[in-house]
């Protein structure tokens, strides 16, 4: 038995584990190569089991959400991706305060919130991803983002302790916290409490549909991953893409969306080599032209 042998024997007692498992088939872009292992978990105990062993394994760990922010490499993965699907809730404070596992849908967990006449997510509707993807991002939309209603976390460390910490030692930002900045490497988000107001389920539920209606005229249809970069402070990013001329590039079946430049769009079997080109291209020509850095928002991730 080789070692990724005995280290997929134990996974498959943390949940279902498959080998060579493409990562286009789990990200919404629907590129990217295989993954060594990739295990679904499917509650926060699983979660914490399958990246302890992992670790303890020495094997490299990716906790993947619903794929809904990266560009994996054709590549594909070296070691572990766990597949986040622990979705398990509970509620306190007479319902105010919600306790959720972070691989419960965001969107879905949003929409539910407005029925229940719970507010401070209806901007979240339309979000991709799951909560432990949200926090990483402190994702947000329509002036409202994750920050504002996050209560703390549970960690996991790369010493397979786990802890509460506190939503304001997370370092959220524009897109931004501890984890995409590096300084929290090696934590898993298990849990996620969120502390929401009291209000009209009606007139929550109509905010989330006006945000819906936004939503459907203007992001492009098409496998994609949401926003390629972060709006610098001068500009819209995709005034500067569009500036510059690249409005509907192309590169094999990667596009550059013609409908709203920041969304870069698979129309078919695109490679995310020919993605990361028209990533490249983009950055260069809006460097060179008006001297700003495009900061990506969508990771890159596995082996390139
Ligand atoms: C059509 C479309 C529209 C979008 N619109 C918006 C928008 O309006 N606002 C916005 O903010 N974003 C938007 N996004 C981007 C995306 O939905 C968010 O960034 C989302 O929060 C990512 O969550 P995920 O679960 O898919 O993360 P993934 O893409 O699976 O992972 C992203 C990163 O987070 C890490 N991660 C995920 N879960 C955990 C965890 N439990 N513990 C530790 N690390 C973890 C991963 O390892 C990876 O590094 C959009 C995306 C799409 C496709």
């Amino acid at each position: 038995m080789t070692s990724i042998d005995i280290l997929a024997a134990t996974l498959m007692q943390h949940g279902e584990l498959r080998r060579d498992e493409p990562m286009s088939r789990h990200t919404t872009f629907g590129v990217g190569g295989p993954a060594d292992l990739f295990v679904t978990i499917r509650d926060a105990a699983g979660l914490a089991a399958a990246a302890r062993a992992a670790t303890e394994a020495g094997a490299p760990v990716f906790v993947l959400g619903s794929g809904s922010n990266i560009l994996v490499a054709d590549r594909g993965i070296r070691g572990v991706v766990i597949d986040n699907r622990a979705r398990a809730e509970s509620e306190a404070d007479g319902g105010l305060t919600r306790t959720v596992e972070s691989g419960m849908s965001f969107a879905g967990f949003a929409r539910k919130m407005c029925r229940a006449g719970l507010d401070g997510l209806t901007w979240a509707v339309g979000i991709p991803g799951t909560l432990g993807g949200a926090v990483v991002y402190n994702a947000g939309a329509y002036g409202g983002c994750l920050g504002d209603v996050l209560v703390r976390v549970r960690l996991l460390d790369a010493g397979g302790r786990d802890e509460w910490v506190d939503a304001a030692a997370l370092g959220l930002v524009y897109r931004g916290s501890v984890f995409t900045r590096g300084q929290f490497a090696g934590r898993t988000v298990l849990e996620v409490q969120l502390r929401l107001q009291p209000a009209d389920a009606a007139t929550l539920l109509a905010r989330a549909a006006a945000h819906d209606a936004k939503r459907l005229t203007a992001q492009p249809r098409g496998r994609n991953a949401g926003s390629m970069f972060k709006n610098p402070a001068s500009s819209p990013a995709w005034k500067l893409i569009d500036a510059v001329g690249l409005r509907g590039a192309t590169r094999g079946d990667a596009a550059i969306s013609d409908r709203h430049c920041n969304f870069f769009v698979n129309y078919g079997n695109a490679t995310a080599g020919e993605v990361a080109w028209l990533v490249a291209e983009a950055q260069r020509r809006v460097r060179e032209q008006f001297g700003v850095e495009l900061e990506r928002e969508v990771a890159f991730v596995g082996e390139w």
